[in-house]
């Protein structure tokens, strides 16, 4: 039978539960057999992750250990330069059955900015891009998006056909995280505590990452 996958990419810097719920939500709902997180190096043009990638890769890893339905994909990090995530799916796509179904997890607003994105167009060849949207938002597509929009969304995400190609939209309260709220708070000796999955907080206390020394 044709696997489906789902794939959520990230600075994880450091991973938290709002990665982890709402991947774990999507593939619930979606029926997936498993979500793929994919750490990824830092683009130049933003600021550099504050801990190495190894710590990244460890921390998703611990966070994803005994989770039969996300896994921890190391293969942007194996390059020593940023992946293009067209070149991700076409890598990802070489170790697939034809059928197989992926499933690109994306943002409202990184869906937005699509059209900046290397070879987008192609993006569609190899995967179906799952919008995750906030069910109060009530934003506009841009324009380069809208004939794009017009001709592959499918309204039931769950009908969505095919190893890829169409665009469906899930309707998602995303938990009030982020990995930057979670630097300020170690840099200031404050608890994360329930924010991260206990095992990465006792890998943080371990190697002392994002204390303000660091
Ligand atoms: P930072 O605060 O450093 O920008 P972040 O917490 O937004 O980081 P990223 O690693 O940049 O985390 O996010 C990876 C993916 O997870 C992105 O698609 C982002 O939209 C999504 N994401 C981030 N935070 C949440 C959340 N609280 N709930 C659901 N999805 C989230």
């Amino acid at each position: 039978m044709a696997k489906r996958i789902g794939i959520l990419g990230g600075t994880f810097d450091p991973v938290h539960i709002g990665h982890l719920r709402s991947a774990l939500e999507v593939a619930e709902f979606m029926l997936l057999d498993e979500v793929r997180l994919i750490p990824n190096a830092r683009p130049p043009h933003r600021s550099a992750p504050q801990v190495s990638a190894a710590d990244r890769l460890a921390m998703v890893e611990q966070a994803v250990t005994g989770v039969s339905l996300l896994r921890l994909d190391d293969r942007e990090l194996q390059r020593d330069m940023p992946s293009y995530s067209i070149d991700t799916l076409e890598s990802l796509r070489g170790e697939l059955a034809d059928d197989d179904q992926l499933f690109l997890l994306l943002g409202w607003d990184a869906f937005c900015g699509l059209p900046s994105w290397h070879r987008w167009e192609e993006l569609l060849r190899h995967s179906h891009i799952l919008v995750l949207q906030r069910p109060d938002a009530d934003s506009e597509a841009p324009e380069a998006l809208r004939n794009l929009l017009a001709a592959r969304t499918v309204s039931d995400p769950l009908a969505l056909e095919g190893p890829g190609g169409q665009i469906s939209f899930i309707w998602q309260t995303p938990l009030a995280v982020s990995a930057t709220q979670i630097r300020a708070l170690l840099a200031r000796g404050k608890s994360v505590r329930f924010l991260v999955p206990d095992a990465v907080l006792a890998y943080i206390n371990a190697h002392g990452l994002y204390r303000a020394s660091n």
